[in-house]
């Protein structure tokens, strides 16, 4: 699939794009006056298009100066940059890593989140300013920057209090930004807290598309290998290649438990630990609570002896009672065994929950990581004893993508 390095959305980007466009007309206007007018051959055609692809592409990168690394991931290395003309105004640069195994030494989450992050633009989705390749023909990506880290950091900071209408703000803005990629047809399928990020205004931004899709037909195949294991939902965790946007649905539950509980709430080891402790946790699906559970193709028959009832109302009141029983219900909603009953993104953000006490937390006096303010809220302590963390992150990334679809 071929990738235009060339996007631009900052106002700056603009300027440059009608240098380019200048420069385009400049040429036409010399090509005109030199006399009579003879048709240029393709391959002369063809150069000089090549020729305005590299200067536009040069102009995008003479546009930003890259600074010092801020992370790394599994496909790029993440820097903090700033315009050249505006050193204040600073971006995230995504350099990704070019690697022989790929097509075209480009992995394809690279490609995925170039594609989507092209055709969503929404507050609570991470923006995409620009795309580039420099000389050693590495491609990066020019994000928005978001200097307050992300919504794992803050669960995982004893030092931070935080309450439910913190909660309440955070979730709001997280299933904003997951509707609007479903209202575009766009499945995320790697939501976690790791992967929100949060701006200095302390907005919530959806980041890393490396594993989305669109789901624009219902009856296409997909893999089933997505979303990192204690985000996963059940059917996908069956091997469901037909899906839609309920299995980031669940992801959206779980973070909701997390945040809640200040740990994982079903933090499987492996695939079949995770489809287990979810049973054990939500119940045992059955033909009965789940009409079709049986043929999915990694169905496994529960032992007779351990069926656990479908756990109801009660039981996420008792486990979640700091969001009382509305909120509790809102959970609930989530984390529906059988996709047909899970509330969709749009449902959510139409539940009673939000207009309940306490409202959402105004964006900037939500708690921040350590070395900015803090404020105390209603205090949710730290349950348990330390997260192990080695599977947590990028579990996703770990598995076979080679046939990736
Ligand atoms: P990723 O490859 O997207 O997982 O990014 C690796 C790391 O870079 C993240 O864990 C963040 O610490 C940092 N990072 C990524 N994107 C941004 C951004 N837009 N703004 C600030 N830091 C970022």
């Amino acid at each position: 699939m071929a990738v235009s390095p060339l996007i631009s959305r900052s106002p700056s980007a603009t300027a440059s794009s009608s240098n380019a466009a200048m420069k385009l007309k400049k040429v036409a206007t010399q090509s005109s006056l030199n006399g009579p007018e003879i048709a240029p051959s393709p391959l002369s055609m063809q150069n000089s298009d090549r020729e305005l692809t590299e200067q536009l592409n040069d102009d995008v990168r003479h546009k930003y100066i890259k600074d010092k690394k801020l992370g790394e991931g599994t496909y790029a290395v993440v820097f903090l940059g700033h315009l050249r003309s505006e050193p204040s105004s600073f971006v995230a640069i995504k350099k990704i890593k070019v690697n022989a195994e790929y097509k075209d030494g480009l992995s394809m989450d690279a490609i995925r989140e170039v594609k989507y992050l092209q055709e969503l633009a929404h507050p609570n989705i991470i923006a995409l300013h620009d795309v580039f390749s420099s000389k050693d023909k590495n491609l990066s990506l020019v994000l928005e920057y978001l200097p307050l880290g992300d919504l794992e950091m803050l669960i995982k900071d004893a030092n931070i209090h935080y309450g439910v209408a913190d909660i309440k703000a955070w979730m709001g803005m997280l299933t904003r930004g997951v509707w609007f990629c479903h209202e575009n047809f766009v499945l995320h399928r790697d939501i976690k807290p790791n992967n929100l990020l949060i701006a200095s205004d302390g907005e919530v931004k959806l980041a890393d598309f490396g594993l989305a899709r669109s789901f624009a037909d219902p009856y296409l195949n997909m893999t089933h290998q997505v979303i990192t294991r204690w985000y996963r939902p059940p059917e996908l965790l069956y091997g469901a290649r037909q899906y839609s946007g309920v299995v980031d649905v669940w992801s959206i539950g779980m973070v909701f438990a997390e945040l809640i509980l200040r740990v994982p709430f079903v933090a499987g080891s492996s695939d079949l630990d995770q489809i287990s402790k979810i049973c054990e946790a939500f119940g045992t699906p059955t033909e009965a609570n789940w009409p079709g559970v049986t043929k999915l193709p990694n169905y496994l028959a529960p032992d007779n002896n351990h069926m656990v009832p479908l756990q109801g109302r009660e039981f996420f009141l008792r486990q979640f009672p700091t969001v009382g029983a509305v909120g509790a219900d809102l959970l609930m909603s989530m984390c529906a065994l059988d996709p047909r009953k899970r509330s969709s993104a749009c449902q959510i953000l139409q539940h009673g929950w939000w207009l309940t006490e306490p409202k959402p937390t105004n964006k900037e006096n939500l708690p921040r990581k350590s070395g900015g303010t803090k404020k105390m809220g209603d205090d949710l302590t730290r349950r348990g004893g330390e997260v192990d963390d080695t599977p947590f992150k990028n579990a996703a990334r770990q598995l076979d993508f080679n046939a990736m679809r």
